[in-house]
């Protein structure tokens, strides 16, 4: 059988991971700006993550959700607590498409209502409400197409205040920090617009964490810096550090009832104790304040360099435009400088480092980029 073709790929190798560093099957070390697509959140092979993970696989790696797996339920009060939203419910599933596909029925479910708002260049997912609140028609099957949908013009308050006059609204999902987009920040206003508006009409505010959240901003979710509660959070990539993981947490209001939502792998024994690793290393190494710290380091000293058009980010999710000539850079940064990095468009270099990025890391890309601009 041959492999489907479908990636991009780089023609590279990975045999070994450390902290914020790889190696290729030549001994080639690299610097992993990408972190994975913001899936690598407390660093690769971390001792903590790998020493749970071994020994739950010792223990029992999987036993369905037919019996009581208490690791879920120390889970939960462990997202609770660093999350701070202590009083919401944990659903537990296995990607960022499935977390938001769960958000968007349990809206429905709860309200009765239909239409879903989105925003243009939002991205959500692949299956089938996941993608068809995504804004990229190409990847949209005819079988995903709904009427259910409407997209709006990011950070535009009038328009969004006319489609809840227009529509039965179900729920709002929204990017607190558009990733695949190219990195767009919604405004604190934005945010805040959007609460009141589903308060009013008895819809939900579903927050996709997928990528900006988990810390990576600087906040645990990067709606949490407009000071709002959303009633849906999802998540997933940086909550496993690659353990493949997916949740959604849950307001008291919007709170899900026996029955409606389920799946198979949700919640194993395997996943709940990487993802409870992750969490007890961000606390313990006070990851999410050295994303703050080291994402405002390296924004600084981004906006200082020349011929960069815009800096754009929060936290260690950050997108650095260049103008169209350059958009050479980020190849060369790979090939030249091992240096890995993401892409919005080609010429939108997009960092999604691990949380424990140090000041080391963060010069080493710093100087390399200077090199590739003079
Ligand atoms: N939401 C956002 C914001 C994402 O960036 C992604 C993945 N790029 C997803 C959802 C989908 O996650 P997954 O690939 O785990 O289904």
């Amino acid at each position: 059988m041959k492999l489907f073709d479908v990636y991009p790929i780089n023609d590279i190798v990975i045999e070994k991971a450390l902290g914020s560093n790889v190696w290729d099957d030549k001994g080639t070390q690299y610097l992993d700006m990408y972190g994975g697509h913001a899936v690598i959140s407390i660093g690769h092979t971390h001792p903590h993550y790998v020493k749970r993970l071994t020994e739950q696989l010792g223990k029992v790696g999987f036993y369905s959700n037919s019996v009581k797996i208490p690791l879920q339920v120390q889970l939960a009060e462990k997202l609770g607590q660093v999350s701070g939203k202590t009083d919401y419910q944990l659903f537990l599933c296995n990607s960022g498409a499935e977390a938001n596909e769960n958000a968007l029925k349990l809206a429905s479910f709860h309200n009765g209502k239909k239409k879903v708002i989105a925003f243009k260049k939002a991205f959500h997912g692949r299956t089938s409400l996941a993608v068809a609140v995504t804004d990229n028609p190409k990847i949209v099957a005819p079988v995903n197409e709904t009427d259910n949908v409407v997209f709006l013009p990011w950070e535009d308050e009038a328009a969004l205040e006319q489609a809840f006059q227009q529509y039965e609204v179900s729920s709002v999902i929204i990017e607190g920090i558009q990733g695949v987009g190219g990195i767009n920040v919604a405004s604190d206003s934005f945010l805040r617009k959007i609460r009141t508006l589903c308060d009013t009409h008895n819809a939900a505010f579903i927050a996709d964490s997928v990528q900006c959240g988990y810390g990576r901003s600087g906040k645990f979710y990067s709606h949490d810096w407009a000071g709002i509660n959303a009633d849906i959070y999802t998540m997933a990539k940086g909550m496993g550090n690659g353990f493949p993981i997916g949740a959604i947490s849950i307001s008291p209001k919007f709170q899900a009832s026996y029955g409606l939502l389920g799946t198979t792998f949700g919640g194993n024994h395997l996943a709940c104790a990487a993802a409870l690793a992750v969490l007890e290393v961000i606390e313990q190494d006070g990851l999410i304040a050295n994303a703050e710290k080291i994402g405002n380091y390296l924004m600084e000293q981004l906006k200082s360099l020349p011929k960069i058009k815009e800096v754009r980010g929060r936290g260690l999710m950050i997108g650095i435009e260049l103008p169209e000539e350059l958009s050479h850079v980020r190849k060369n940064l790979l090939a030249k400088h091992k240096i890995f990095t993401g892409e919005a468009k080609p010429n939108v270099i997009r960092l999604l480092p691990s949380l424990a990025l140090t000041q080391e890391h963060a010069d080493q890309f710093l100087s390399a980029l200077k090199e590739e601009l003079a």
